[in-house]
Formats: C-alpha cells, structure tokens, sequence
C-alpha cells in the first residue's frame, strides 16, 4: 500500500507502537535485554481500549439460521405481471433492483458444517424505491409445522440435548414421528436435496402462500419459487459427512470462489397463482406450510431472474447483521393468514432487535437506502447513527410533517376478500388422511430418477440406527403413512446396517 493508513485508537489518537504496553520498569539498566517486570499501568488507554472492545466483538448468534453466507446481485424483470402484482420493482420489463442474498443451515450453530443434512435458508433483501422487500425462503417447498406453537419444541429436539449438549436421535425422532404433518418435509429433508452440494445448485420456494395485488386492488394468493439456472446438485449422505470434517464452510468457499472468479450463479423466478375460490376448493387448507401447489393445477409463471455478482467486504458488516423479516415488504405484496407466517412477522424483527438492537435499520445493509426512510415517531435509542431525522418533529401529523403517503399501488381489495367472524378459539391443527397424500406423491417423484428411493431409505436408516429400538419401531411406522413399502425398507436396511 503506498500509504498505509496510520493506526490509531478508537478515539483517532496516533499510536506509534502498536504492539508496546506501558509497564513500570524496575531494572533500569539493560531493559532492552531483560524486560521490565513490572504490572501494566491503567492509564494504557491503547490497550485497554483493544480488549474492551475485543471481549465485545460477539453479538448473539442466531438461534436459527446462525451459519451462513451472503453476496450482492441484482434481480431483473423479464415478464409483465401488472396483472397479479403492482409492485414498482416489477413495473417495466428488463427493470434491476439491487439485492443482497443470504443463504444458511438452520439448526447448526455458526462455526458448524454447511454440509449437515438440514433445510438451508435463502433470503433475498431486495433495496426497492418502495421500500426493502424480504422474500425469506428455503430450499425446500414445505416445513415441518404449521402450529407456529410448535416452532421452539421442534427446534429444541433438532438442536442439543439439555443435558448431555449432544445431538440426540431419540429427541429428533420422538418429536416427528409425534408430529406426522412433518412426514412431507421430513422426506425432503432426507431425500438427496437434504444435503445440496452447493448454495448456487439449490432452488429456493416462498412455501407460504402470500397476498399480492395489482393496481385495481384486486389479488390472489402466490407461492414464489426460485429455480437455479446451474441445476440441482446435491452430495449424498456420505460424501456430506466427509466434508463436513475435512471441510465445514464447504458451501461458504463454493460461492466466495464462484463469485470471485466471474461464475456468477443465477436463479429464475416463477410464481403460481390461486384465486380465493380456488383455494376453496382445495383438498387442503391454502395456509397449510406442509402443502405444495400441484405444478399442473397451478402452473409456474416466469418472472424475473436474479443473479449474484458481488462478494461482501466484510463479512460481519454485511452477512452477519443482514436483518431479513417477512414483515419486510412493499404494498402490494401481503402476509397471508398462513399461521406460522403471522409468528415469523413478529419473531423475525424481535429477534433483530435483539441481536442488533433498537436501530438495527440503520445498519448499511438494513438500510431502505432506495427509498429512504421517513418514520419520525421511531426516534433515538441505541447506536442511532443516521442523524436521527435531525430537527423534524418527532411525531406524524406536525405541520410539517405529513400523516399519509398515497401510495401508487392500491392495495385495499375491491373485490371479495377474506372475511373472519367468530369466536375467539383454541386452534390446534388436526391430522387427517389428506396429510400424507403429498409425501405418497413425494415418494413416487423420487421413484423417477434412479436410486433417489434407496437414496431416501438409506439416509432414513443411518440417522435412526443411533436411536432406541422402540424409537426405530415408531419412524419405520411413521414413513409407512407415506407408503407401506418405505418402513419395510428402512427396516431392512437398519438390519444391513447392524451387520457392518
Ligand atoms: P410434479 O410432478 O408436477 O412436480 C414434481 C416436482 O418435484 C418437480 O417439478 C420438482 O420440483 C420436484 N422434484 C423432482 N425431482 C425431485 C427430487 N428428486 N427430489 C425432490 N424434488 C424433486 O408434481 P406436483 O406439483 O403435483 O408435486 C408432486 C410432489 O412433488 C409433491 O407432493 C411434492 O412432494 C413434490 N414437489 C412439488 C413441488 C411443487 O411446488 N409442486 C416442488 C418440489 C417438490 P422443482 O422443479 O421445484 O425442483
């Protein structure tokens, strides 16, 4: 560098040694020699300022989705949908917004494998005139609950055993086969994508459904997915086991290289479409998380694509306080009454608050930088650091200080809407027969592609062998719901497996 930067306390003072700490020296003499011994003096602000701020530089993990990896891009339309959606983003084909992209794991904590057979999350933040809008998705069409109640019991079992802080097959397989609305997922999960060989060879799905609008205030429920351009490629159960050893930030390195060196991984987007009488006449609840929307009753409809071109400077700056929040959108594109989409809205920015702090909007990456932010009443707390709206009264309706925006986008429905009336009850969602007609059909796709079945049954069997028997019993019965023949199978394959 032809001219280093000089370095310097937090405060901006000069150090001229950056690696001296101030000592009372008792040998006087030949202390070049023979160091002096005595204790570091308090005033040694530039040592003290470094640890301090060291025994500070961790913020809580996420308790989910805490290993990841991100990159910057850009989404571009390439078809007209001012039919189903009015957001500005998509208004003129061939428009680009800024995006940024994180990928991650969920359950492993933030130093464990990419390569662990877990659902990956892919969220999108995407800088809009209207706002950010964050589609925060999987790679999987599906999850395991639909009772949001549900969330912190199941995660519990896929994380550590309160006890022994091990993973514990006996937890992870008693609470699914408990909960048989996770069997679709749970068949995702132990299939081959289980384990995707790379975050650019996995596609990624809204799996709730959503509200969008257009201009006449008229809408329809979507599910959004996102399919990757460089094909589905996935690592089986073995192979991800050994990377995981000899290379845990496998999938981290793979789209640091790619991006790196001009590969820039590229995903298409589609949408599928339900009108509110369709959706009436479902075999399912349109706000089931466990459901897919058959491809031929409700085809995929081309979109827009979005690329990734840019690696992140730093690291912690920008992947680690990304603050995506499905509350995050813009107006004509709406939550659902999707339960467990309802708790992510209030779950996702509360932890934010939490990891980050009060203002953790006015973080760069956070920051609505395309279409500023006006919200006067949210005022000072900690790290306020945009200039705090300056001297603009810190309430709406001032003289100065509109109460409403129109938006371009109309967004209260014209036509039929949802409506809801009723007592207030104790909703738990039962199990019926319809539940496991998706994995039945989930079972018969995989039969397409040669060995994807005994792909399926093995990686089954090699989780639950490190279970009780009677656990063992309960898994071969809980897949038999999706078709008799898979517990046989596992069952048979456990056995090959105790012979090894
Ligand atoms: P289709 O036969 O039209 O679609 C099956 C879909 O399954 C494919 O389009 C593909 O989705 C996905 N798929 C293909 N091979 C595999 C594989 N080896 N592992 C995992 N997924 C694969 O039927 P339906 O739409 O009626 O769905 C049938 C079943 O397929 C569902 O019950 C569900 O389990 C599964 N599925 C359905 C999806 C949907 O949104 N309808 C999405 C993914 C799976 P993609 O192109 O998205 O990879």
């Amino acid at each position: 560098m032809s001219n280093p930067p000089v370095y310097t306390t937090s405060s901006g003072c000069p150090v001229s040694d950056a690696f001296s700490t101030q000592r009372i020296s008792v040998q006087n003499n030949d202390y070049k020699y023979r160091p002096p011994v005595g204790p570091l003096l308090m005033q040694d602000f530039k040592l003290i300022d470094s640890l301090a701020h060291f025994d500070r530089e961790r913020i809580p993990e996420r308790v989910v989705h805490a290993k990841g990896a991100g990159a910057y891009g850009y989404f571009e339309v390439t078809d007209d949908i001012s039919d189903l959606c009015s957001a500005k983003f998509l208004d003129q084909v061939g428009k680009k917004t800024k995006i940024f992209t994180r990928f991650s794991t969920v359950g492993g904590e933030k130093g464990s494998a990419d390569t662990a057979r877990d659902p990956r999350g892919f969220a999108t933040k995407f800088y809009t005139e209207e706002g950010n809008l964050d589609l925060v998705y999987n790679n999987t069409p599906i999850f395991f609950i639909r009772d949001p109640t549900k969330f912190p019991h199941f995660i519990h079992t896929q994380k550590r055993d309160p006890q022994t802080n091990l993973k514990d097959a006996n937890m992870f397989w008693d609470y699914l086969t408990a909960n048989p609305e996770s069997l679709h997922q749970v068949m995702y999960l132990f299939s081959e994508r289980g384990t995707p060989a790379s975050f650019r060879t996995m596609n990624g799905y809204s799996g709730h459904t959503y509200k969008w609008y257009n201009a006449k205030g008229e809408w329809k429920y979507v599910q959004v997915h996102f399919i990757a351009r460089q094909g589905v490629h996935n690592l089986n159960n073995e192979q991800a086991g050994k990377l995981a050893g000899e290379n845990p930030d496998h999938n981290t390195q793979d789209l640091f290289d790619a991006i790196e060196k001009g590969d820039y991984p590229v995903w298409d987007c589609y949408v599928q479409s339900m009108t509110l009488q369709e959706s009436k006449k479902l075999p399912f609840s349109v706000f089931d998380l466990t459901k897919v929307w058959p491809h031929s009753d409700f085809p995929l409809r081309h979109f827009g694509r979005f690329v990734l071109n840019e690696n992140p400077t730093n690291y912690f700056a920008e992947t680690e306080q990304v603050a995506f929040s499905p509350s995050n959108t813009v107006p004509s594109m709406q939550p659902s009454n999707d339960p467990v989409l309802q708790s992510r809205l209030f779950s996702y920015p509360d932890t934010h608050r939490h990891r980050l702090g009060a203002n953790f909007h006015q973080i760069p990456i956070n920051c609505p930088l395309k279409s500023g932010s006006f919200a006067p009443q949210i005022r000072d707390g900690p790290m306020c650091v945009d200039g705090n709206l300056g001297s603009t009264p810190n309430y709406a309706g001032a003289y100065n200080c509109p109460v409403q925006y129109t938006a371009a986008a109309k967004v209260a429905p014209d036509g039929a809407d949802e409506q809801y009336q009723g007592e207030v009850v104790p909703y738990h969602w039962e199990i019926c027969d319809y539940d496991f007609a998706q994995p039945a059909k989930f079972w018969d796709v995989l039969g397409k592609t040669n060995g994807e079945q005994e792909a399926l049954v093995h990686n089954i069997a090699g989780h639950v062998q490190a279970a009780k028997p009677f656990i063992q019993e309960r898994v071969c019965e809980y897949f038999s719901k999706a078709n008799p023949a898979i517990g046989q199978l596992i069952k048979e394959e456990l056995k090959k497996l105790s012979k090894l």
